[in-house]
């Protein structure tokens, strides 16, 4: 199906089925993945590996709820064939535990899929698409406008990408341009450079505002340090990376935003 048939123009996703600004978030780990330093942190030391959490969050609204990023799919990684097709084992695995994280993480929340309002992703790696698989039929998904243009011009296994994750998916794909207001209190920011259309996500909670950096920032040091990740999808975008690291800086210092790398091993979720 071309760009423009999925393709739906409004501006505001959610908000008029969420009821109101987030009551909370509900932080997910669903797997790992071993990440050379030199790929998280420019400069970084190839040979040391880190073990990266895989992360995602359910925000939960008065109304219903919204799904940002959503893992492995687990129906490649636990099929042989498929799992050969899609991963470079050469360079890249996942660790995943028992069970489908994703699905026992929103049960346990108490969150139903019913309620799920859309869901968000921050770009197309395959750490972050695989939970479209439990999306309801017809849902809306939100991307970045150049991320799908990335995607629809043929990233597929050398770059990290299922594209069949989001283009067999029984969803409504909804294009943002950038920063865009999705729900009240739910925020899409444009922090293009780990790949062509990234996107991190603003929540603003009742005690403080969560900034998921996802991909933007692997580690808590990429915000501290101000030195961006050592890896983009296009090398001419570096420096679109480092701007993206600098505005995430810039709003972890403002009072009340805690700004949470997408894979560092000692997440912000876990230290609470
Ligand atoms: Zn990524």
């Amino acid at each position: 199906m071309a760009v423009g048939d999925r393709a739906d123009p409004l501006l505001v996703v959610g908000s008029d089925l969420l009821g109101g600004p987030p009551l909370g978030m509900v932080p997910l780990v669903l797997g790992a993945e071993p990440i050379p330093e030199s790929i998280s942190v420019r400069g970084g030391d190839p040979a040391r590996f880190l073990l990266e959490p895989v992360t995602a969050a359910a925000v939960v609204h008065p109304d219903g709820w919204v799904l940002l990023d959503g893992g492995f799919n687990l129906d490649v990684i636990r099929d042989p064939v498929a799992r050969a097709a899609h991963y470079d084992y050469e360079s890249y695995t996942a660790v995943v535990p028992p069970g489908d994280a994703l699905a026992e993480g929103v049960a346990a929340a108490g969150l139903d899929w019913s309620r799920l309002a859309f869901a968000a992703i921050s770009h197309v790696h395959l750490d972050h698409t695989g939970g479209l698989r439990l999306v309801p039929p017809g849902c809306r998904v939100v991307l970045q406008r150049r991320e799908w243009e990335w995607l629809a011009g043929g990233a597929g296994r050398d770059e990290t990408v299922i594209p069949a994750d989001v283009l067999d998916a029984d969803v409504r794909i909804q294009l943002l341009d950038g920063d865009t207001e999705l729900a009240p209190g739910l925020r899409a920011l444009d922090t293009r450079g780990h790949t062509p259309g990234h996107q991190s996500f603003v929540v603003e909670l009742p005690d403080r505002t969560v900034v998921l950096a996802c991909d933007a920032a692997d580690l808590r040091r990429n915000i501290t340090e101000r030195v961006a990740c050592g890896w983009t999808a296009r090398a001419e975008d570096a420096a679109a990376a480092q701007r993206a690291i600098e505005r995430l800086a810039e709003l972890d210092g403002r009072p009340g935003v805690e700004v949470w790398p997408g894979h560092d091993p000692e997440w912000p979720a876990w230290q609470r």
